[in-house]
């Protein structure tokens, strides 16, 4: 059996039908002084038909996987209006006496190697944009229709070197059962787009991996897991057909939940809400159920561009979600950059460990200029709803008392201004740091909830890279360390009477809910696709049957353990 990485849920069974981007072998070809005008005519025409092309995807795409898929096609449309990419073109076209095609090709050639050499994942995946945006000028200047894809007549698996987000949302979605590609990782956009549209996938089997496959193969695809299994036995093929025909029932079954509580059969509720990245539609997040946002990741607003958002853009940006999840909580976290993110504009130094460098609230207590900017928009649109303020990687207490005395400042210039905003805005902190679990109990005299990321709480009690794919069998969130900060967590805020929420990975897993009811967890952000799912398993048991699951699962010494005696209770239930 093969292993990927899985980035997207559910079970394929078709045949293969194996993708390659032929690059690097395009011919430069040179053109006369005279043909100049007509070769950049031809560039034109092609960056106007391509712009085209991509309002029309947009706009199907915004129904089809929602607004924030979209604003993929929209990046798009970004480099095809950015002087530096389609000039660049031009200007080579002119000073080389080459092709469009040629002019093309050696620009996306340069960009993709400018970023790919780029430490910051975030910026490395932006080259699969790039090679998306040159294919598509280079089919529209040779006059090729998309390609084989939009050709697939039957039930297939994708597997290709790498998946562009205009071939993950063009494929035949009755058609194409399952995606494998060897490049990429669960943050690339193609995988961001395949978990909204429902398509299993797997990803970063390497070329390696790919050279396995053939056209035809019959291939299973289990995107929980990211097992491939290649030609199987019919043993294996009836087992999986089982697993994926429960699946599909279990998920109709789902829908009848929609409007009903999150609450245990003996009736104690917790709160199911969203993650969002700014640029989700509330609308969409109110029908799907969700009771609020849980994590309003408001680096998004300070990602694709080129300066740092205004207070005006900010306040926009926190309004437009406030106002629109009609007076339900929406938290806002205050920036969380470095590490893996990146702004360009922000001129962050080279750090050895990045991860344990200069950081969301550190950055933010350091620049107060910025910090000031940002609180004072949140505060503004609090006026208008709901809005509670997060601070992200909080280890010292003193951050949070200096964070907060920076808070009160804002509010009192506010209201001299005359300025209208929340006086009683909540204010919380993620515990997503070994040493903020241990100290919770003075922690939670400071604030008003607590918020687990369990993302980075893993990373750093277990110190290992989220990032690395290498060591990634360590990275586990029922690790029994892991799940012992939890519950300290959970208890110091309870005894302090404050609540405790978790908006890491660990709040969409189905297999946790049991035991994070158990441990008492109030709230549960996650993407919006998994509410449903987390809300059945909430209301399949009682508070008791899951304290009793969670006292279980807190005392056992290794991750399988934990592992399966959930799974056991689970089948159980
Ligand atoms: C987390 O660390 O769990 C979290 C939600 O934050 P992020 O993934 O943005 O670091
Ligand atoms: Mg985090």
């Amino acid at each position: 059996m093969m292993k990927g990485i899985p980035v997207s849920r559910g079970i394929a069974i078709a045949k293969a039908m194996v993708l390659r981007t032929e690059e690097g072998h395009h011919e430069i070809k040179s053109i006369q002084a005279s043909e100049v005008d007509r070769e950049k005519a031809r560039l034109k025409e092609s960056v106007e038909l391509a712009a085209r092309q991509l309002t029309e995807l947009e706009k199907q795409v915004k129904e089809t996987a929602g607004a924030e898929q979209a604003a993929i096609m929209q990046a798009h449309m970004e480099f095809l209006s950015d002087p530096a990419f389609v000039g660049e073109m031009e200007s080579k076209i002119a000073e080389q006496l080459i092709t469009a095609e040629s002019a093309v090709q050696q620009v996306a050639e340069q960009f993709i190697m400018i970023f790919e050499s780029m430490d910051d994942t975030y910026m490395r995946e932006r080259a699969a944009d790039i090679r998306d945006v040159s294919k598509r000028l280079k089919q529209n200047l040779s006059g090729e229709a998309g390609g084989g894809l939009a050709d697939i007549k039957e039930a297939t698996i994708i597997i290709a070197d790498d998946l562009t987000p205009s071939d993950t949302i063009q494929m035949p979605r009755q058609y194409v059962q399952g995606l494998v590609a060897a490049k990429g990782g669960a943050t690339s956009h193609a995988a961001i787009l395949a978990r909204s549209l429902g398509i299993p996938a797997i990803m970063g089997i390497g070329e390696e991996g790919l050279n396995r496959f053939k056209n035809g193969d019959f291939v299973i695809i289990d995107g929980a897991t990211g097992d491939i299994l290649l030609n199987p036995d019919e043993e294996a093929i009836r087992q999986y057909t089982a697993a994926q025909e429960k699946e599909a029932a279990r998920k109709q079954a789902l829908e009848q939940l929609r409007g009903l509580n999150a609450e245990t059969t003996d009736g104690h509720s917790v709160h199911l809400v969203a993650n969002a990245g700014g640029k989700e539609d509330p609308a969409e997040l109110l029908e799907k159920g969700a009771e609020g946002i849980g994590l309003f990741r408001s680096e998004f607003l300070f990602m694709h561009r080129e300066t740092m958002p205004t207070e005006e853009e900010q306040y926009e940006g926190y309004l437009r979600a406030v106002k629109g999840m009609q007076g339900k909580p929406v938290i806002i976290r205050t920036l969380d950059i470095g590490g893996d993110k990146h702004l360009p504009y922000l001129d962050l130094p080279q750090e050895m460990n990045p991860f344990l460098g200069w950081r969301a609230i550190r950055i933010s207590l350091s620049r107060v200029d910025l910090f000031k900017t940002q609180l004072r928009a949140i505060l503004r649109a609090s006026a208008h709803g709901k809005a509670l303020i997060m601070f992200p990687m909080i280890s010292h207490i003193e951050q949070v008392r200096q964070a907060k005395a920076i808070l009160e400042e804002v509010k009192q210039e506010l209201k001299s201004e005359g300025q209208a905003f929340d006086e009683a805005i909540e204010v919380g902190v993620m515990i997503e740091i070994p040493a903020a679990a241990l100290i919770a109990d003075d922690l939670a005299k400071e604030v008003d909830f607590f918020s687990i990321g369990t993302n980075d709480l893993v990373q750093y009690t277990i110190a290992v890279d989220r990032m690395n794919e290498n060591i990634s069998e360590l990275y586990n969130y029922f690790h029994p360390a892991v799940l012992r900060l939890m519950k300290m967590v959970i208890d110091a805020s309870h005894r302090n009477g404050i609540w405790t929420g978790m908006c890491g990975e660990m709040a969409s897993d189905p297999l946790a809910t049991e035991l994070l009811v158990g441990m008492g967890l109030d709230e549960f952000s996650m993407n919006q696709n998994s509410l449903l799912e987390v809300k059945q398993r909430v209301r399949s048991i009682s508070l008791a049957e899951a304290k009793e699951i969670a006292e279980k699962a807190l005392s056992l010494p290794t991750v399988a353990e934990v592992q399966s005696y959930l799974a056991s209770r689970v089948n159980e239930a």
